[in-house]
């Protein structure tokens, strides 16, 4: 058993998760310069294809970006509206041999193996990592979706920063290395926030003013969304009952999902309230179990090897065990900066 959180130590847990946020989301000049790059790479790639259109998304958008994080840029083609009947891997590699013309990019990569086909390169300016993809359109609405989640609580976004923090300490953050995506532990918190007692968000997807739940159709799947934050406290009752700390919730985190949660049995599931089973989605031959909030087939965990798992599931017990035991003699003052993790 873990000792009370007292509340000089709940105040060193805020402390802790608020620098989180601070030292590594980007200023405004920042985001500033994650925009110029996309409206300078659109431009030249509109020299050789005119109607090309370029769209920001992932962390770049959705609230929860470090200054070091990737672009994710989605490219479509003016008027339009589908992928559909577009040589991708065609278009890919077009893509590629024109961004190769430009100076200010090294390591241009076609990656067409891929689920979904990227151009891969480097921008020497910024050293920043871009990734292009095409019609990625369910991505755009889980960015805004994901930013409207952002908007509603200051404890939101310091969470999901403490978290994505703790992920990439731990090493395990990395999908392209088999572990679980930034995503996939943004989606953890928000489900964490939502089944909390008295709840820090609502499930967006399940609020409506209209009689029914209106219908936005994407590749086959219902985007919609309430997405107009600032009249939630007169659509939402719970709004506003939960007072909890960051700290007393970043440790509540930590204790949910190694003690509470049972992996087996649910789903980690953000678009509705009420529990969803494992068995229901016949997704039974996984432990971590994540489904996207829009694509509905889509299981997060999915690529996760039992090992993964084991590793993902300790590295949060061993944060539990050390976020909850306060450490004689820790300093009054937190140290201001975090970067040289
Ligand atoms: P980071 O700061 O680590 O780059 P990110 O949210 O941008 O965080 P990425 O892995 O770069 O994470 O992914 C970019 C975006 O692509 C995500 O925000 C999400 O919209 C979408 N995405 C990533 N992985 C998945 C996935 N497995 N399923 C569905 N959408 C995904
Ligand atoms: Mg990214």
């Amino acid at each position: 058993p873990l000792p009370a959180l007292t509340p000089k130590f709940s105040n060193i847990l805020d402390q802790v998760c608020i620098q989180c946020y601070k030292d590594f989301a980007p200023n405004i000049i920042e985001d500033q310069a994650r925009e110029h790059i996309r409206q300078n790479l659109e431009s030249f790639i509109r020299q050789e294809f005119p109607g090309t259109r370029l769209n920001l998304f992932g962390s770049s958008k959705n609230g929860f970006g470090f200054k070091q994080s990737d672009l994710d840029i989605c490219m479509t083609i003016d008027g339009l509206e589908t992928s559909e009947g577009l040589d991708c891997i065609r278009i890919i590699e077009e893509l590629a041999r024109v961004l190769k013309k430009h100076s200010g990019l090294r390591n241009v990569l076609p990656i067409t193996t891929a689920k979904v086909p990227i151009v891969k390169f480097f921008h020497v300016r910024s050293s920043l990592e871009v990734d292009i993809s095409l019609y990625n359109t369910l991505a755009l609405h889980n960015t805004r979706l994901l930013s409207s989640y952002a908007a509603i609580d200051s404890r939101v976004k310091y969470l999901c920063y403490t978290m994505k923090v703790f992920t990439k300490m731990c090493d395990i953050g990395d999908a392209s290395r088999g572990s679980l995506s930034s995503y996939a532990y943004t989606l953890m918190v928000l489900y964490f926030l939502q089944q909390r007692n008295p709840p820090v968000i609502p499930a967006l997807q399940e609020i409506y003013k209209e009689p029914k739940k209106p219908e936005i159709l994407v590749d086959g799947w219902n985007v919609y969304f309430f997405d107009k934050i600032d009249e939630l406290p007169a659509c939402w009752p719970d709004y506003g009952s939960n007072t909890e700390s960051v700290g007393e919730l970043w440790l509540g985190l930590l204790r949910f999902y190694t003690e509470e949660f049972d992996f087996k049995e649910h789903v980690i599931c953000i678009r509705r309230k009420n529990l969803l089973t494992t068995f229901k989605k016949q997704w039974t031959s996984k432990y971590i179990v994540i489904e996207d909030p829009f694509d509905l087939n889509h299981n997060l965990g999915a690529g996760l090897s039992r090992k993964m798992t084991n590793f993902i599931m300790k590295a949060f017990i061993n944060g539990r065990r050390v976020f909850g035991t306060p450490i004689k003699g820790f300093p009054k003052e937190y140290p201001s900066k975090m970067e040289y993790f």
